[in-house]
């Protein structure tokens, strides 16, 4: 691996961009050296297009050079944090001197003051992100690695090159970002490292919601998100970060009955549906499908634990925990809002006879989000009675295909009613009145129940019949 991950190394530092820092540095006599996130993804095979060139100098004037070198170069320049950005080709790079930093118990930011590389690397979150690799002409692309990063990154481990305690109480976001990397690329979190997290976890509440907001969707985009959601929960986090859905942990027994774990039960839900979508809000769909359930949990002594209304009371919730989480309010949020509310559904429908009107309903509801709404339902069946599970394929197929009968025969999904208010006011020589939405509902409620098809034809005759029944007279 080593061998194969250092032929990556040299024939990545081959680029222009490197070897014009290289010939500049030299002339300026300031060592810089590639540094973190593209160093680290460069050793596991990760592509990544993001690189950090720290220099023991100023960064802005060396890339204010190599710009100029490259053939003049738009060079984004941010005075205050004394960075400069170019892109050259497929890369973006970001230019940095070495810093020093100190914190302050009750902020997030640091007082940075000029300094070495070896500083620069101590502030580093972990040790896997402290790597560098030089770009000086003595030494062209020898690895600088202080804290045995290259060890932990092949025995997949996330440690603080630092004494973790103060890792994380200088920077709590840290935690968020060690179980994130922890369940990004599927390594450990060393015990010191974790028991850190356990101890500050307190400390997080002086991070934004939004820069939390960002490490959380990470890991919901990973390939298995659980991995971070029991981190969470192991470390203590999740229960100030998101204290509903530790709420679903546990398992109530009475007379000898429990229920499912709700949390375990949610987490197979979202590895499951991860090979089945990229969208980040039909994840989010399946972490709060059961979110009401603790809230709606009651127990019958001839049912025995019920959850009613779970779907409808979790999509009121969902405001609320977007807003305290800094998710997104708009139409994101409406649709995460939709999937909860309907997600029992098409499971109803399978266990009943899947009669053509109840899937009319269905696809009228669900519209163009019937597709996300079946791949959430199918996740859900995590029972571990496989005759079970075989039924419940079995009928989702019968409900995929009548769907797909349904549609080609109805056009239901994106329903527009086939006689508008307009043309009933004109036909009865009506204003605006209550009769007119009556009208339109019987309309839509025989499409639906199939009782006349979805045309204009025969949605005007029964418009006639039911207007003749109100004692509605035709003018036109
Ligand atoms: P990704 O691109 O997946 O987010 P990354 O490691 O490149 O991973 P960045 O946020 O771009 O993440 O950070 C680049 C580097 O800066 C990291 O590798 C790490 O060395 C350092 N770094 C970033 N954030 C912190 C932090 N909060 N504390 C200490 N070092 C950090």
């Amino acid at each position: 691996m080593i061998q194969e991950a250092q032929k990556r190394v040299e024939k990545s530092l081959n680029h222009a961009v490197f070897h014009a820092i290289r010939d500049i540095c030299n002339e300026m006599n300031c060592p810089a050296f590639v540094i973190g996130g593209f160093v680290r993804d460069l050793y596991l095979n990760r592509p990544s297009k993001d690189i950090d060139v720290v220099v023991v100098g100023s960064g802005i004037e060396l890339a204010e050079r190599v710009a100029k070198k490259l053939g003049g170069l738009r060079l984004t320049v941010f005075k205050n944090f004394g960075t400069a950005m170019l892109r050259y080709r497929d890369l973006e790079v970001e230019f940095v001197g070495a810093r020093k930093e100190s914190y302050q118990r009750n902020s997030r930011k640091p007082i940075v003051e000029d300094g070495t590389l070896e500083d620069d690397q101590n502030r580093r979150d972990f040790t896997i992100n402290a790597l560098a690799l030089s770009l000086n002409k003595s030494d062209y692309g020898t690895l600088v690695d202080p804290f045995n990063g290259m060890e932990d990154m092949e025995n997949g481990i996330i440690r603080t090159p630092l004494e973790p305690g103060v890792t994380f109480s200088d920077d709590p976001l840290r935690m968020m970002r060690a179980i994130r990397f922890a369940t990004q690329l599927n390594f450990r979190i060393e015990e010191k490292t974790f028991e850190g997290i356990k101890a500050q976890r307190d400390r997080i509440d002086i991070v934004s919601g939004e820069r939390i907001a960002d490490e959380l969707n990470k890991i919901v985009m990973a390939d298995r998100p659980s991995i971070g959601f029991k981190l969470l929960e192991l470390t203590g986090l999740l229960e100030i970060i998101f204290p509903e859905f530790q709420a679903m942990k546990g398992v109530d027994k009475v007379d000898g009955r429990a229920h499912k774990d709700n949390f375990y039960h949610t987490l197979e839900v979202l590895d499951r549906i991860v090979p089945n979508t990229d969208n980040l809000w039909l994840r989010w769909s399946a972490i709060l499908h059961d979110i009401a359930k603790p809230r709606t949990k009651r127990y019958d002594k001839k049912l025995g634990w019920t959850f009613h209304n779970h779907n409808f009371i979790g999509q009121k919730m969902i405001p609320k925990i977007f807003g305290r989480m800094k998710l997104p309010l708009n139409e994101k949020m409406k649709y995460v809002q939709k999937m909860v509310g309907l997600h029992m559904r098409p499971i109803v429908l399978s266990e009943d006879v899947v009669t053509d009107s109840a899937v009319r309903r269905l696809l009228f509801e669900a519209g163009d989000d019937i597709d996300d709404l079946m791949t959430l339902c199918e996740a859900d069946i995590t029972s571990k009675n496989e005759a079970k599970v075989k039924r419940y394929m079995r009928n989702f197929r019968v409900v995929r295909q009548k769907l797909k009968e349904i549609e080609e025969k109805d056009h239901i999904r994106n329903f527009q009613p086939p006689v508008t208010g307009e043309v009933i006011m004109e036909t009865f020589g009506l204003e605006p009145c209550k009769e007119i939405g009556d009208l339109k509902s019987i309309i839509k409620e025989a499409i639906l129940d199939g009782k006349i098809g979805n045309n204009f034809d025969e949605a005007f005759a029964l418009l006639l019949k039911e207007a003749e029944a109100m004692g509605l007279k035709r003018v036109k």
